[in-house]
Formats: C-alpha cells, sequence, structure tokens
C-alpha cells in the first residue's frame, strides 16, 4: 500500500540543493590561513593570530580578559583549576549537556554533581540548584545548551549566597545574550568552544572569558606547564613550572580561520535568529508538536534547533523511542536534516554508572578528600531523559539551520508539517 510520506513512497517535500554546509570556507578564510604558512609562525601563546583571536574576542564580548586554548574542554577545565577546584571540591552542572563539561571537572580529581533540566528551556533547572549544593561545592557551572543562555541571575543569586564560582560553559552560545550582556560574560569565567561544529569555529579550539585578573593569570598558567608565561613575550623562557600544567595552547593556522570566521558570527547568528524564529512562528501551529521556548529576556544563537513532541497529542503508543525514531526516519525520508543528540542524559554513561574508571584508582569518587558517596541513578534526571526521548534536533552539523536559506525553512515546516497529519503511516 502507498502512503502520503515520503517513507512509504509518497512524494518528497525538500527538493534538493537547498542545503548549505558548514564550514562556509570563503576566499578571506583561505588567503588568512594561507597568510599564517607564509609567515612562518605555527604556533605559541605570543603568535599574532593567538593573540589576535584574543584581542578580538575581547572587543566582540566586552571582556577584560581573553584566553585561547586548543579545546572548548581545556578553556573549561582551566577555568575550573582557576576557580580553585580540586581533590573532594563538587561542581554542579546539567544533566543535559556535552561530555566536554564534566571531564575536566574528572580531571581536577572533583565530583560532578549533576541537576536536572528545565523541560521548556533544556537548560539546568535553577529552581533545583541550591538543593544540590553541600559543603563540597565550589563552582556552579550553567550550560548554554543549544545557543540559550541559562538562568543567569538565579544562578548568581545562589553563588552569592554560598560562596561560588559561577563558570559559564557557552560553549554553544558565541554572541547570545541574556539580559543584554553577552553570555560568556555574566558568571566569573564563561568557556567558548571553536570546534568545526560550533557557531565560531578552527577546526579545534576555545576561548575564556574573565573580567577578573588572578583567575586570568591562573588559567594563563595552566595554559603553558603551569609556567609564569606573561602577557608579553619574554627574552628567555625559564621553564620554571610553578604549577601542574598542561599544553593547552591553540595554533596560529586554526586561529587565524577562527578570527576570519568571526567577522561573519553577526551574520551567521542573524540567520540562526531569522529561521529560528520562522520555525517557532510555523511549528507552535502544528498540533502535538513544541517548539524551543526563548524567554523574552534572552536570545539564542540557534547552534542547534530542538523540537519537542507531545506523544499523548500524536496518539503515540507503545515505546516512545521508537516512535521517535520512526518520526526522524519519516522526516529524513522528506529530505530534512534531522537527528537524535544524545539519547540518554550523561548521568547513564558507562563511567557514572560504574565509578570506577576515573581518575585512577576510583578517583576522584574513592579520594579520601572526598570520603563520601555519590550514585548517579538516571531516575533522578526525568526531564533529561524524557526530552531526550520526546525531541529530535532539526540540524545535523553539517547543515545546521544557522547557515540555511528561509526557502529550506519553508520546506522544512511544511515537511513536518505532513509528517505530523499523516502521523497514523507511522504510528
Ligand atoms: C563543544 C562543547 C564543549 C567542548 O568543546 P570542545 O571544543 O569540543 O572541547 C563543552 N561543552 C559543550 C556544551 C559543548 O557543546
Amino acid at each position: 500500500m502507498k502512503g502520503k510520506l515520503a517513507i512509504h513512497g509518497g512524494p518528497k517535500t525538500v527538493p534538493e540543493g537547498l542545503k548549505k554546509e558548514w564550514p562556509e570556507i570563503t576566499q578571506e578564510d583561505k588567503d588568512a590561513v594561507l597568510a599564517v604558512l607564509e609567515r612562518k609562525i605555527l604556533s605559541g601563546v605570543h603568535g599574532p593570530e593567538a593573540t589576535g583571536l584574543e584581542e578580538e574576542w575581547a572587543a566582540f564580548t566586552g571582556s577584560r580578559y581573553v584566553l585561547s586554548f586548543n579545546s572548548g574542554t581545556a578553556s573549561i577545565h582551566s577555568a575550573l583549576f582557576a576557580a580553585g577546584v580540586g581533590p573532594g571540591d563538587e561542581v554542579i552542572t546539567s544533566a543535559f549537556s556535552f561530555s566536554g563539561s564534566f571531564h575536566p571537572i574528572l580531571q581536577q580529581n572533583a565530583i560532578p554533581i549533576f541537576c536536572d533540566i528545565d523541560p521548556r528551556t533544556y537548560n539546568i533547572d535553577a529552581a533545583q540548584v541550591e538543593a544540590k549544593i553541600s559543603d563540597r561545592t565550589k563552582v556552579l557551572m550553567p550550560v548554554h545548551i543549544h545557543g540559550l543562555p541559562a538562568d543567569m541571575d538565579e544562578m548568581r543569586a545562589l553563588a552569592d549566597k554560598h560562596g561560588l564560582v559561577l563558570i559559564e560553559d557557552a560553549c554553544q552560545a558565541h554572541g547570545a545574550t541574556y539580559r543584554g550582556r553577552i553570555a560568556g560574560t555574566v558568571g566569573d569565567m564563561g568557556c567558548f568552544s571553536l570546534n568545526v561544529t560550533k557557531n565560531l569555529s578552527g577546526g579545534e579550539g576555545g576561548l575564556l572569558n574573565t573580567s577578573n585578573e588572578a583567575y586570568a593569570e591562573r588559567a594563563r598558567m595552566i595554559r603553558t606547564f603551569g609556567e609564569q608565561v606573561g602577557k608579553e613575550k619574554e627574552k628567555i623562557r625559564p621553564y620554571y613550572s610553578y604549577t601542574i600544567g598542561w599544553n593547552y595552547r591553540t595554533q596560529e593556522l586554526p586561529a587565524a580561520f577562527a578570527r576570519s570566521q568571526l567577522k561573519r558570527l553577526p551574520h551567521y547568528n542573524a540567520i540562526g535568529q531569522r529561521n529560528g524564529a520562522y520555525l517557532n512562528e510555523q511549528l507552535q501551529q502544528i498540533p502535538g508538536v513544541i517548539p524551543p521556548y526563548i524567554p523574552s529576556d534572552r536570545t539564542s544563537i540557534y547552534h542547534k534547533y530542538r523540537i519537542r513532541f507531545d506523544p499523548v497529542a500524536l496518539g503515540v503508543r507503545g515505546q516512545v523511542t521508537e516512535f521517535r525514531n520512526r518520526l526522524m526516519e519519516a522526516l529524513q525520508a522528506e529530505g530534512v536534516e534531522c537527528t537524535v543528540w544524545h539519547v540518554t542524559p550523561m548521568t547513564s554513561f558507562p563511567i557514572f554508572q560504574r565509578l570506577d574508571e576515573g581518575y585512577g584508582k576510583g578517583c576522584p569518587w574513592s579520594c579520601p578528600f572526598y570520603g563520601r558517596e555519590v550514585h548517579y541513578n538516571p531516575a533522578e534526571y526525568p526531564e533529561a531523559q524524557r526530552l531526550m526521548d520526546e525531541s529530535l534536533v532539526i540540524n545535523t552539523e553539517p547543515y545546521p539551520i544557522f547557515l540555511q536559506d528561509l526557502e529550506l525553512m519553508e520546506y522544512y515546516a511544511s515537511a513536518i508539517r505532513k509528517v505530523v497529519q499523516h502521523v497514523d503511516e507511522i504510528l
């Protein structure tokens, strides 16, 4: 029996040839990267591209200090180090994020404490954070997931009340705003990724923002083997390690690429916001589809465009995750770039279920400086799990909505409307 849906042999909604592939690489980008090879300075914290990137990002965000890194994860690790996180300390973060948020906590021999999410914003539920704070808590680290800033005023109030450092994982939120301020400059430190999938990329890379000189200096040390590397290049590098450190420096080639792309970040964010607003408007009219919610006091850069569906309204019987997968396949057959991004919250990863493969010899969990027990029971993060079960990302990393023409979004909206109208074919 031939159905109406493309997955059952019906006509495909989205015509070929409309999708633009990320990253966009212009002649200007190529010239910028080639100029680095011509110059033959390829590395070093004082390299002209690394320092140029830091200066331009500081100007873009209005931050006092910016440090470049070789990944977003390295910038988060450095921020945690700068905040003084160490053995036995706890860091509270969102149950729904990417591994780059929690690995640096473990790398400081500290304990990640996860908090469930607000089902509307997908960000950490500020109302549940205080109950997680203990005498071991050192840092609150909200994540601006998919480009939407978390509830920063609430987090700031909790940090101040309990004497905690507030670090923003802004790795998905370059240029998003919260009450008129740039995400990543609202907390004590903000961390950004320049991984190729992000709205600002260099291939790989990271940035750390802060207005606190002491934090900037400590982060600068961990970046180069715990050495005191000054802002200016010294004539002789003494190679003295004052503290533990890593080699977290960025390189000139990716820094040059990121600088060139930074000129177009406002352009990409504007496209994301236009397309996001259009899809929100269209999809809210489709029964059973719940577009992302953007509180009026902040802007998203739509790093990812995730929609929820209401299984009850759509008449889903049986396993909701099976339905989600069929819905995804039906949309893909219509020509919509769509995917799942994480199918379970991070708390259910084997590392958190076993608690024996951490830093080594059971650390950080068995570290005597901790001396407590922590369990990561997936049932304690029901909203994060429900989001994974009942949502799809309407873009893939090579085809983000912040690069696409409105025409493609019109076809996407039609495709989603069509699949929902014929949902009985996939129930
Ligand atoms: C990408 C990302 C990171 C880590 O960035 P890398 O540059 O890949 O190390 C951390 N947190 C979140 C939320 C991210 O999306």
